[in-house]
């Protein structure tokens, strides 16, 4: 049984990976585009020269792109970089984020050597990215709630912002049939099929969360205070078939109630003249009324 504030963990470095796969797509497409298809200011395409100009420009105005979006400021208007800066930017930062939750989780998981040394490993990995974000997912099977709570909120906000600039929503799809959430009642769940099959959960878009292991109806193989809920799909599938069971059992229940209140009220409600010809004609012993 997992801690939900580890799935929720994992979630969000599945979430992460496919927004910075999109957005390396995404860089890699304006640079094709840019570079190669556009003619540059004076008409023929840009030279090796050109490029590290541009590259200069790049850093130059880096600077002023940060002041801009701390203060709120879009910028407009075109810019002789062959790559949107922002996209740069939002990748820089992805990685820094990364990065810094690794080393959070190796101190976390410091006296546990062979998970706690991880981030060597990553140097050993051949990808930079790929190996920062596979010791994510290995290290947050076995850290502490509380740390897996504070890294999936800090993986959730690089998410968010490099969503923004893609303008790319998170990859929530809605679930078979829209049963309703068994803790709020809303038919607001999703799959988040950022993650591969074997690690999807369920959300509840609605957002709520859970009331602990007191009074919460959620189902959750573990209860705890205040996290938003989430489930593995077969949990959830036990906990809905577990749901609909009741509430069959509530109808029949509830059926059988009625059927008897109305056989007494058969017995006891005294028949019109009509009604008793019509019961009477059907064993043909009042002919004249028929
Ligand atoms: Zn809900
Ligand atoms: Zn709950």
């Amino acid at each position: 049984m997992t801690h939900p504030r580890i799935l929720h963990a994992l979630t969000a470095v599945y979430s992460l990976r496919q927004a910075y796969r999109w957005l390396r797509q995404a860089v890699t497409d304006e640079a094709v585009q840019r570079v190669h298809l556009a003619p540059g200011p004076s008409g023929p395409p840009r030279s090796r020269a050109a490029l590290r100009r541009f590259d200069q420009l790049l850093q130059a105005e880096r600077a002023d792109r940060i002041h801009a979006d701390r203060a709120g400021i879009t910028q407009v208007g075109s810019t002789a970089a062959p790559v949107r800066p922002e996209l740069l930017d939002a990748q820089r930062r992805a990685e820094l984020a990364a990065a810094e939750q690794a080393w959070e989780l190796h101190y976390a998981l410091m006296f546990r050597p062979l998970v706690g040394w991880g981030p060597q490993w990553v140097h050993l990995a051949g990808d930079r990215w790929l190996g920062t974000t596979g010791y994510l997912l290995l290290a947050l099977t076995v850290v502490d709630p509380v740390t897996a709570g504070e890294v999936a909120a800090a993986l959730r906000r690089c998410d968010a912002a490099l969503r923004s600039v893609l303008r790319a929503e998170r990859s929530l799809d809605p679930l078979p049939g829209s049963p309703p959430c068994p803790a709020c009642g809303e038919r607001r769940l999703r799959v988040e099929s950022a993650c591969p099959p074997p690690a999807r959960v369920v959300v509840c878009e609605a957002g709520c969360r859970c009331t602990g292991e007191l009074d919460c109806p959620c189902g959750m193989p573990v209860l705890d205070e205040r996290v938003h809920h989430i489930w593995r799909p077969a949990d959830l599938t036990a906990v809905l078939a577990q749901t609909t069971a009741a509430a069959n059992a509530e109808s029949v229940a509830a059926g059988s109630t009625m059927g008897r209140k109305a056989e007494e009220g058969s017995r006891d409600e005294p028949k019109s003249h009509r009604q008793r010809c019509l019961s009477d004609a059907e064993s043909n012993s009042h002919a004249h009324c028929v």
